[in-house]
């Protein structure tokens, strides 16, 4: 499967990656010039140079916000013994293993330690005490360098952007300050102040990750604002922790996959390329008569629960997501058609989130493999050899829900300078029609009868309505007791009229899911109405 050969790519370099992140304690080359034929000595001190931030669309720092305290550790003075109670425990071992120093050296402390004394220099924790958005940020080695997900992206930009300082003072051959002398910090090399501006809204992605943590355990929630397709958050679970990406390797939890970039299997929310593609080959008019299974070049296909639909148009379909149908309407309009359309809407080809960082492409089979009926078949209802990505299904929703016009979501708006202007935007590819501003209507409509009217009810939020799909897609994965673990996906939009935002859930891997997605749904939606309505707190039912 997609997701296993993702965790297996990622070992080997993760494995790697472990060894940097055992250096806790970093830091700081030491220069030590001999000044006075071995008397005196000036030692150089390179500071952790603070790191460019990542800023929600308001401005608001999604890192760098927490202090972080070094104190300068100078053999001889008693330092050593005065620095230990200050430092946090997993740099304790190696402040041990330093206390015979002959020069200065850096170590970080909880505090500032100034008042004592002690000379301290101020950094910053990369992460939020709770960090936030980390799947998307991603992290960081033991160097100070993205090795993941946009701190991996942006690395260059972000890693030149605080400046080089040097801590310099004057010392004995035994590496303890001359008599009267005290260290200075000075600028080696000034940094631009840059950082990143996303297209995230921190308390959307808060809203969305509290949901997250309270209701899914294994999955991922997308939020775009329609008009834009922007993406205001972006939830992947399980998480992990930014500060030990050695536990989650050991956990071997799929923790460190980025769900919304990662393909997955579709089942029924695929079912709408098939309602675009019979709008757009006048097929809209198809009906079918189901008797709750169909036999397809000597292959039995069956409807959930193998129930019988009867007579059911497009609409009827969507509502109940007729397997039987959409077997049939892909039968009448042919592989290449289908394959026309799923092309235009984004689905076999890669999305570019930042620079050198890209969604999967997810699989789309080839018309040649769909030539035969039973693939054709299985295809029609998003299954088979079909992957797709949560983005993919996002970008589709917002499609529909904007009249059309399909938007490649964004996650980044781009870099800005340290007073905020946006200096190098990312260029996003230019809008393009899929399909007519009176079939996206149709289709909308369709979209709020399956929540008022069938399978997506529960996705019904307090106000407003919404319009989305179900889907329960196979995965061929199976547990200990030989039950095939599915993935459960609702794809929608809020409100129902003229609506502002796309919300994708899928919970993967999953045999049954405690909260339905189309429930998870409703309380991002919720969560939603209670921000726009000015309540304080996000309430969820
Ligand atoms: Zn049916």
């Amino acid at each position: 499967m997609p997701q296993k050969r993702l965790v297996g790519a990622g070992a080997a370099l993760l494995a790697l990656l472990a060894a940097m992140l055992c250096r806790v304690f970093l830091l700081s080359t030491d220069t030590v010039y001999a000044a006075n034929a071995g008397q005196q000595a000036v030692s150089e001190t390179a500071l952790p140079r603070a790191r460019g931030d990542f800023y929600d669309r308001n401005g608001a720092p999604l890192t760098g916000v927490v202090p972080r305290w070094y104190a300068l550790c100078i053999p001889g003075d008693g330092s050593y013994a005065a620095l230990f109670p200050y430092v946090p425990y997993a740099a304790q071992a190696q402040l041990y293993a330093q206390r015979n120093s002959l020069r200065p050296f850096l170590v970080e402390v909880g505090q500032d330690l100034g008042a004592a004394g002690v000379y301290c220099c101020r950094g910053a924790q990369r992460s939020l005490p709770v960090p936030i958005a980390r799947h998307l940020l991603g992290y960081l080695d033991g160097d100070g360098h993205g090795v993941a997900g946009l701190e991996l992206a942006y690395d260059d930009v972000l890693f030149a952007a605080g400046d080089a300082e040097v801590i310099t003072c004057a010392v004995t051959a035994q590496g303890s300050l001359l008599t009267g002398q005290t260290p200075h910090t000075s600028t080696a090399q000034a940094g631009s102040g840059q950082g990143v501006r996303l297209t995230l809204d921190a308390d959307i992605q808060r809203l969305a990750e509290g949901v997250a943590a309270a209701a899914l355990q294994r999955g991922c929630i997308l939020v775009l604002d329609v008009d834009t397709a922007e993406v205001l958050a972006a939830v992947s679970m399980p998480e992990f922790d930014p500060g030990d990406i050695a536990k989650s390797i050991a956990a071997n939890d799929t923790s460190l996959i980025d769900r919304p970039l990662a393909a997955f299997s579709a089942g029924s929310v695929f079912k709408l390329v098939l309602a675009v593609a019979a709008y757009e080959n006048d097929l809209d008019w198809y009906t079918h008569n189901c008797d709750g299974y169909e036999e397809i070049a000597g292959q039995i296909f069956r409807c959930a629960q193998g129930h019988a639909h009867g007579l059911v148009n497009l609409r009827g379909a969507l509502e109940v997501s007729c397997n039987c149908f959409f077997a049939n309407l892909g039968q009448a309009l042919g592989p290449e058609k289908i394959l026309e359309t799923a092309q235009r809407m984004g689905f076999g080809t890669a999305a570019a989130v930042a620079p050198g960082l890209k969604s999967a492409a997810g699989v789309l089979p080839t018309a040649a493999q769909l030539q035969n009926p039973g693939q054709l078949a299985m295809f029609s209802f998003g299954q088979g050899s079909l992957t797709v990505t949560p983005l993919q299904i996002a970008a589709m929703l917002n499609t529909l829900a904007d009249g059309g016009v399909l938007r490649a979501p964004a996650f980044v708006q781009g870099v800005v300078d340290a007073g905020g202007t946006l200096v190098q935007p990312f260029e996003a590819p230019e809008p393009v029609r899929v399909c007519r501003q009176s079939v996206a209507r149709v289709l909308r409509s369709m979209l709020c009868s399956v929540v008022e009217e069938g399978t997506g009810g529960a996705a019904l939020p307090r106000a407003g309505g919404a319009g989305g799909k179900t889907g329960t897609a196979q995965t061929g994965q199976y547990d200990a007791d030989g039950r095939e673990l599915l993935n459960h996906w609702f794809a929608g939009f809020w409100p129902a009229e003229a609506p502002r935002y796309t919300i994708v859930v899928l919970q993967d891997g999953v045999l049954s899911p405690e909260v339905s997605s189309a429930q998870i749904f409703a309380r991002v939606a919720n969560g939603l109405l209670a921000m726009e309505s000015g309540a304080q707190t996000p309430q969820t039912p």
